[in-house]
This record gives C-alpha cells, structure tokens and sequence, in this order.
C-alpha cells in the first residue's frame, strides 16, 4: 500500500513521492529551550516520530534524514537568563539535555541531525545578504527586513487573506517597515544582549529566518517534508516559505507539509501564555513513557486530543492489556511475523492514522487471549481423560488442536511485539512493566512484605488472614497470583 500524507498546502491527501528515495528528507520545527516542554509540544515530537519510523521502515533506516532543530537564541531565552542569573549557554544546554531526556522516554527516536541556531549564524548573514540582493529583503536602522511583496505566493499555505494575516498576527507596525506585514530577518543587539557582527552592525537573527538557513545548511535547498504544530503555519511557516523560495530563485522549500492539531485542556490549546499546562517532565513522574505516547497517538494526528486523567487511566490499561498478552503462556515466546507487521505497519500508510492501529492491536491482543482459553481448556480435557478412564477423548485430534493455538499464539506474540517496537512500544521488560511505580498504591516492598506475611499465615494455617492480605491488596490495585515458585503480583 503507497503511503499517502495529507499536505497541508495542497489541502488533500497525496501520495507521498520522495524527490530521492535514497534521501529522504524530513525537518520539524524543534524547542526554544528554556524551560521544560509541555505535553502539547511532546505530541509534536511523538507524532513526527511516527512518521520517521514509517519512513524508516519503507525506506530503509540509512535513506532517510530527519533534522530538527534546537532554537538557542532568541528573547524569551535571553529573558529567561536574566531572571535566572545564570549564563544563555547554560539554560539553553540544559534545556536542550531535558528535552532529549524526556523525548526519549516518550520513545522519540534522535533525529540524525539536531542543528542550533547558533551555529549558523554566518550562513543566516549569507541567506540576508543574497534577499538583499534579490530585492527580497532591505535594511532599516540596523534591522534587516523582509518584504513580504517580492513573494508573490505569501499566504497559500495558511490560505488567510493578506489583510486579515496582519491583522490576525498584530505585526509591530514600525517606522522603518516599508510595508506592515514585512517581517524581521536580523534585530540589532542591545550592550548587554547576546550579538553577532554583520554588514548590518552587531545584532541577531529572527526565529523565522533560523529555519530557512537550518534547512539549506544541513538537508537541502528543497526537502520532502516539512512538519511542525498547527500553530506555526502562519506567520512561521508562510515566513519560511517565503525567504527560501526568494533565496533559491523560486525553489520550494517542502514538497509536502505537515501540522499536527492541538492538545487540549477542555475548551483551551494547552499554551504556556494560557498557563494549563503539564510538562512531560513531570507526567514522566507518575506514568510509563508508553502510557503518555500511547495516549498521545489515540486520536488522529490532525484531530484535536484532550488530555484529560481518564486519556491516561484507560491508556495505562489498554497497555496493561497488551503486555498481559505477550507474556501470556511464557513457554510458547513470539515468533518472527514479519507479514503481521507490514500488515499493521499498512494502517499507518493512510496519513498515520493510529486509530486504526491501534484497534488492530487490539484485536490481535484479543486473538492472543482466545487462544489462550481455547487452549487452556483442551488441556483440561486431556488431564480428564488421564484421569477418567470412561471420558472418551481422541488424544491426537485433542494435541494437535492445542499445538496449533500455541503457535498461533506465537504468530500473534510475535507480530504484535514486533509491530509495536517498530512504532515504539513494548520495550519495557513484562516484570519491570507490572511492578513498576504508580501512582498512590502501596510501593513494591510493602507489597513484598505483605506477601511473605501471608506465605507464614498460610503455613500456620491461618487462611482467614491470608485471604485478608490477598483483599486488601486487590481493593489497593495489586492482584496476587500464587504459582510453584510462590506468590507473584502486578498492578492492575
Ligand atoms: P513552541 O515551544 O510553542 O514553539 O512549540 C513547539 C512545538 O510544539 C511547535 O511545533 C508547536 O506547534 C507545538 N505545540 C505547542 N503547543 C501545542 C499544543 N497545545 N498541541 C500541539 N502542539 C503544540
Ligand atoms: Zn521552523
């Protein structure tokens, strides 16, 4: 099945054409760093993830380029700076360690190529310096600006009227804009405010412009695929557009572009101005990175997600489901199904549509449990007929029934695992995954000691108070499973 993406500038579905598919080529718009990234910016970095692993597996994992970049210069950092006290390259290293740390524990791979800002600042003076030459750009009392007029296709990709973006967007109407909507490419440096020297005196770059010069610099004048929130479309993305296209005698940036929606706290985006915010740092506290990605990827990338408590109570249980199921009948672990996993990976060829995923998944954890009974049952008939010698059984039929559910399980197991590690999950240890922190409950030693309390209780005899253990520690959420080995337990 072709994979198909829906483009936003196109405002349809399209087949997905690398230019080279040797080379493919992805750049998302990655964190200003900081402080620590909220939920709602996490689902940008799960969701293009994602599609890096699908392109990944249908491109092969050396053919495909993935940059996201790290924004290190700009106000709302040198703000942070002073507030703090601490030095710019400080915060931002920091900040820029934090969020790779908490993108991994969500399952986001590294992109292969992570550009700063700040390390292409000569090539940004070069992007300046050829607009200014093309009649795209000019300077103003130490700014250089962009001149929206010399694009003639500003405003196709957000599609809003000219008028109405200026409006929309409130840009500064200063004195030495020609035109309102003309943007900043470079802004003079303060004394005490982190600066570069140019032909236009000592200053800094605009955020719009970073992107372009990241993109040239390390993917290409054009790429496949360009990504980021719904929130960059305008005026980031028509920004961006604009000064490549002007910068490369016309050559679009992206061949295709791609917005993830919103994550909500009711009515609201989840913003750092709205101050609703949760940073995954702390959600990481209390819940399994594969809880937080499960729930990030349950609705549509280009749907809008509520986070609410119960999005992560009922993702915790449908992962809890899910490795139930692969280690169900340890003896018989997963097979190799490579047709199982291209078969799901399917699912995600029309424009990543995770829903039907997941609901796929869910089906085969259910065809894992059937079988399981099935199975469980015929064995039970096969010890009735060892013990009961008037209950007529047909042995062989009755074995080989049971030895095609076990592999069937296998097959089941295997694909499954498979699939799920591909797209970033079930790489928890099933032991480590049942026992693991939640939160409230009794912690793992109390449990532990409960458990050897009642092993004593029931050598005394004393069933009364075992059973009284085993209660309170199910009203608790912690179910007890006795076996040969003594009792085991996980979190339900
Ligand atoms: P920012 O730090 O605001 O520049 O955002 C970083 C990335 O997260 C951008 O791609 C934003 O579009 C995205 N983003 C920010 N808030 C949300 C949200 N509530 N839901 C989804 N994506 C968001
Ligand atoms: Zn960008």
């Amino acid at each position: 099945m072709p994979l198909t993406i829906y483009d936003s500038m196109a405002r349809e579905k399209r087949e997905f054409i690398p230019a080279d598919p040797d080379r493919v080529t992805l750049y998302v718009c990655g964190p200003t760093v900081y402080s620590y990234a909220h939920i709602g910016n996490a689902r940008s970095a799960v969701a293009f993830d994602l599609l890096y692993r699908v392109l990944r597996a249908q491109y092969g994992e050396n053919h495909v380029v993935y940059a996201r970049n790290i924004t290190d210069i700009d106000d709302k950092i040198i703000k942070a700076a002073r507030e703090s006290g601490e030095p710019i390259g400080a915060i931002t290293e920091k900040f820029a360690d934090i969020y790779r740390a908490d993108m991994g524990a969500l399952g986001v791979l590294r992109p292969d190529l992570e550009p700063k800002a700040t390390g292409h600042v000569g090539p940004m003076i070069a992007m300046m310096e050829r607009l200014i030459e093309e009649d795209a750009a000019y300077e103003a009392e130490g700014h250089v600006l962009f001149s929206v007029d010399a694009y003639a296709d500003y405003g196709k990709l957000s599609g809003a009227d000219r008028d109405e973006m200026i409006a929309g967007a409130r840009v500064e109407v200063a004195p030495y804009k020609k035109s309102p909507a003309d943007f900043v490419l470079w802004k003079p440096s303060k004394e005490d405010e982190p600066g570069w020297d140019s032909p236009w005196g000592r200053g800094r770059p605009g955020w719009h412009l970073e992107c372009s010069v990241m993109i040239e610099s390390e993917l290409g004048e054009t790429i496949d695929i360009h990504g980021g929130g719904q929130d960059l479309r305008f005026p980031h993305h028509e920004n961006e557009i604009a000064q490549s296209a002007c910068a490369h005698k016309g050559a679009p940036l992206a061949h295709y572009w791609m917005h993830n929606g919103f994550l909500r706290m009711g009515e609201d985006k989840m913003s750092k101005s709205l101050g609703n915010i949760l940073l995954a740092h702390d959600l990481l506290k209390d819940w399994h990175g594969e809880v937080l990605r499960w729930a990030l990827l349950s609705a549509h990338y280009r749907q809008p997600l509520e986070w609410t408590e119960e999005l992560l109570k009922q993702s915790k249980q449908q992962m809890d489901r899910f490795y139930r199921a692969l280690t169900l009948v340890p003896e018989f672990p997963p097979l190799k199904n490579e047709k199982l996993v291209e078969h799901l990976t399917t699912f995600l060829h029309d424009d990543l549509n995770t829903p039907a995923l997941f609901s796929a998944m869910h089906g085969i954890a259910s065809n894992i449990f059937t079988h399981a009974e099935e199975r469980e049952a015929l064995l039970k008939n096969l010890k009735r007929g060892d013990a009961e010698p008037d209950y007529k059984i047909d042995r062989k039929l009755v074995e080989g029934r049971i030895k095609e559910f076990e592999e069937k399980i296998q097959m089941w197991k295997g694909g499954l695992l498979a699939a799920g590690k591909r797209f970033g999950f079930f790489n928890e240890d099933p032991a480590v995954w049942f026992k693991g922190a939640d939160s409230g409950g009794p912690s793992a030693e109390e449990i532990e000691a409960l458990i050897a309390e009642r092993a004593e209780a029931r050598k005394a005899k004393n069933f009364a108070r075992a059973d009284e253990i085993r209660d309170d520690l199910a009203a608790k959420g912690v179910i007890l499973e006795d076996g040969a080995q003594g009792a085991t337990w996980r979190r339900s």
